[in-house]
């Protein structure tokens, strides 16, 4: 795998004991690869992220694994709430939602792949662990977005997908929902209606785990697939 050093100002130490077990991918939402990398390396900004992986499988490195790089901003997931500090964040060049979103390229992919099953190497992040921007920040944020593949990304061995032809039955109420989507990690309200933060958090778990329909809607295929995963989580 070449790698591409492109150092960014923008990181600092891990706290605690500094174990990373977390993986967060993104989408770089903007028009170029170049617009991107700069504003990821640039001070004023404030952001950056410990790789970007261009649509042809270009590699850049911009902050070192054992660095607290900043690119999940305010999020939590299983309660924590430092992100950054026990992560380690993935930039994927695509416009995103705002400037023509598009698929991620076989050459992409491909690329990820290899560096996630290295960073699976020399961390302890466990399949539930892998996740969308959107996971953690699901009031705020849609990357990757419902175009990104994490069942191909699992079948590299890579992050968490149930098998949904076996599925446990749904939950019988929306608290039942809410409960599973926090036994997945969701930060979600447990109000026991469907508020709109909750179908926030509906929409996010769609974008992962239901694709072809991110509507924030409780359908029955949508508590299907969060009892699927809840289910998973709960005997990996
Ligand atoms: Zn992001």
């Amino acid at each position: 795998m070449r790698m591409r050093e492109r150092p960014s100002p923008n990181h600092d130490a891990r706290p605690g004991d500094g174990v990373a077990d977390m993986l967060v991918l993104h989408y770089t939402g903007m028009r170029s690869a170049a617009e991107a990398i700069d504003r990821l390396c640039s001070a004023e900004a404030k952001v950056s992220a410990h790789y970007v992986i261009d649509e042809d499988g270009t590699l850049w490195r911009l902050v070192p694994e054992e660095r607290r790089a900043w690119h999940a901003g305010v999020s939590a997931w299983s309660g924590r709430r430092d992100i950054n500090g026990a992560s380690i964040g993935i930039e994927l060049v695509n416009p995103g939602h705002e400037f023509g979103y598009r698929p991620f390229p076989d050459a992409q992919m491909a690329a990820l792949e290899a560096l996630a099953r290295d960073i699976l190497r020399r961390h302890p992040v466990p399949a539930r662990h892998v996740l969308a921007h959107s996971d953690v920040a699901p009031q705020r944020k849609t990357d990757p977005g419902e175009l990104f593949d994490w069942a191909r990304l699992a079948r590299a061995g890579i992050g968490l997908w149930p098998d949904f032809a076996a599925v446990p039955p749904p939950a019988p109420s929306i608290a039942a929902l809410q409960d599973q989507l926090a036994a997945i990690g969701y930060d979600t309200p447990r109000s026991g209606v469907e508020d709109a933060q909750t179908t926030q958090v509906i929409t996010a778990f769609q974008r992962h785990f239901r694709p072809q329909c991110c509507d924030g809607s409780t359908d029955a295929e949508t508590r299907q697939r969060i009892a699927a995963v809840a289910a998973a989580i709960a005997t990996s």
